[in-house]
C-alpha cells in the first residue's frame, strides 16, 4: 500500500511579500561575482579587540541564556552612553532591552504595540521591514512620501519631510509613526527643528513614535545626530532602536537595543520574551566591554566620511548624477543622464543589468516604495575598503 503524503496549504500572512531586495541582490552579485555595493555591510573586518572580548566570554563560559532582557553590563553601557550623547536617562533595568539586531526591535516594537485595525503611518521611501511587520500586527500601512526635489534638469536633487502629509496622515487612530534618521535610503538627516515640530505635530495625540537610529554614528560634515532621546517630549513616547552591526562592522552578530520608557518597555518585553527570548550571550560581552571606549563610536563619522568622500569623488568623474548623503553609508545616484539605452530601464531592472553586466551591485531606491515609484535612483553602500571602491568606480566610468 503506497501512503501519499500531501502537505496542506494555507492562506499566506504575507501573500505579497517576496524575499527582500537585500538577499536577492546579494545572491545576484554573489552568482556573476559583480562587487556587491547592493545590500548594505562593510567589506573590512572589524576591531580584532571585539572579537577577543567575545572570544573571552566564551572561554570564560558564559554560554547560557543571559537574561531575558540582555545583560546588565551591556545595558548599562547603553544607558551610559545615550545620556552622555543625547542627555536622556533611560533605566538600564526597567528601559532598556537588547535585540537580535535592529529589524527584530521594529517588529517587536510593531507587535507590541499595534493591534488589528490601527493604524500605523511610514514615511517611503521605507526600509522594507516595516511594512510587512506592521502586516502581521493586523495594522493597517498610512504611505505618506518624503518630497522629491527635483533640478532644471529634471533629475533628483534632494529629498524633504512631508509636512503638510503627515500631518493629515496622523489622527486618532494613529497608534505608532516610524521614522528614520539617518535615512535608508537617502542618507537625509533629521535637525533639531525637525523633531520640534514633529513634537508639536503628535502632541495632542496618542500617536507613539518608533525611531529607526540604527544608522546614528554616521553623520558627517560636522553634523549631529538627532536623536529623540535629545528631546524630551519625544522620548516620552518613543521606542529608539539602535544596532551594533552597523556601528562596530559586525552585521552578521545581529545584536541591537530598544530603549523606551517603562510602560513602552514593558509591553515590548512581553513580546520580546516569546520572541526570540533572549540575545546571544558571548557576543554581549563582547559589545559591553568595546563600549566602554566612547572612541570606536565618537571616530565612526571621520572613518565613513574619508569613503564617503573618496566614493562621490569617483562618481563626480562618471555620468551619474549625486544626491546629497548628509548620513548612512549609503549613496544614491540618479542615473537617468547616461548616455546608454539603459538609463531608460526601471531601477530593479538597471540594478539587475549593472549586476549582472557591469559587475557592480546596487539597491533600486524602488524597493523602499510601497508603489515602485520610478525616480531613476540606486542606492551604493561605500561601506567598504579604499581598493573595493576604486575597482567599482572604474567599472561604473565606463558607462
Ligand atoms: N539595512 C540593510 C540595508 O539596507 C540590510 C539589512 C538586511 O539585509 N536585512 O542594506
Amino acid at each position: 500500500m503506497t501512503v501519499s503524503a500531501s502537505t496542506p496549504s494555507f492562506p499566506s500572512r504575507l501573500p505579497n511579500v517576496g524575499t527582500t531586495v537585500f538577499t536577492v541582490m546579494s545572491a545576484l552579485a554573489a552568482e556573476y561575482q559583480a562587487i556587491n555595493l547592493g545590500q548594505g555591510f562593510p567589506d573590512f573586518p572589524c576591531d580584532r579587540k571585539l572579537i577577543t572580548g567575545v572570544n573571552e566570554a566564551m572561554l570564560a563560559d558564559r554560554n547560557q541564556y543571559p537574561p531575558m532582557i540582555g545583560i546588565a553590563e551591556l545595558r548599562n553601557g547603553i544607558c551610559q552612553k545615550i545620556e552622555n550623547l543625547y542627555g536622556h536617562h533611560y533605566d538600564p533595568e526597567s528601559e532598556i532591552t537588547i535585540t537580535a539586531g535592529g529589524t527584530q526591535g521594529i517588529l517587536t516594537t510593531i507587535l507590541a504595540c499595534v493591534s488589528p485595525g490601527d493604524e500605523v503611518v511610514i514615511i517611503e521611501p521605507a526600509y522594507d521591514s516595516y511594512r510587512p511587520s506592521i502586516e502581521l500586527a493586523g495594522g493597517k500601512t498610512i504611505f505618506v512620501s518624503l518630497q522629491v526635489k527635483r533640478d532644471a534638469n529634471g533629475q533628483v536633487a534632494s529629498y524633504e519631510i512631508p509636512w503638510d502629509e503627515l500631518a493629515n496622515a496622523i489622527h486618532s487612530k494613529t497608534r505608532l509613526l516610524i521614522i528614520n534618521s539617518p535615512h535608508n535610503p537617502t542618507g537625509m538627516v533629521w535637525q533639531k527643528e525637525d523633531l520640534d515640530r514633529l513634537a508639536t505635530l503628535v502632541k495632542s495625540t496618542s500617536t507613539l513614535i518608533l525611531s529607526d537610529e540604527v544608522y546614528e554614528h554616521m553623520v558627517y560634515d560636522g553634523a549631529e545626530h538627532h536623536s529623540v532621546a535629545s528631546h524630551p517630549e519625544l522620548a516620552a513616547r518613543s521606542f529608539l532602536i539602535s544596532s551594533f552591526g552597523k556601528t562596530y562592522h559586525v552585521t552578521g552578530w545581529k545584536v541591537g537595543y530598544v530603549a523606551a520608557p517603562v510602560a513602552l518597555s514593558k509591553e515590548f518585553r512581553k513580546v520580546h520574551q516569546f520572541n526570540v527570548f533572549t540575545v546571544n550571550t558571548p557576543m554581549q560581552y563582547g559589545l559591553a566591554a568595546y563600549l566602554a571606549d566612547a572612541s570606536h563610536y565618537l571616530n565612526l563619522p571621520a572613518f565613513y566620511q574619508v569613503k564617503r568622500d573618496f566614493f562621490r569623488a569617483g562618481l563626480e568623474q562618471t555620468k551619474f548624477k549625486l544626491l546629497p548623503s548628509p548620513g548612512t553609508y549609503f549613496q544614491c545616484v540618479d542615473y537617468s543622464a547616461l548616455n546608454i539605452p539603459e538609463a531608460k530601464l526601471n531601477e530593479a531592472d538597471f540594478c539587475k543589468w549593472l549586476t549582472t553586466k557591469i559587475g557592480v551591485a546596487a539597491i533600486p531606491v524602488s524597493a523602499f516604495y510601497d508603489q515602485a515609484t520610478e525616480s531613476s535612483v540606486i542606492r551604493f553602500c561605500f561601506a567598504k575598503q579604499e581598493q573595493t571602491l576604486a575597482t567599482a568606480l572604474q567599472r561604473l566610468h565606463n558607462l
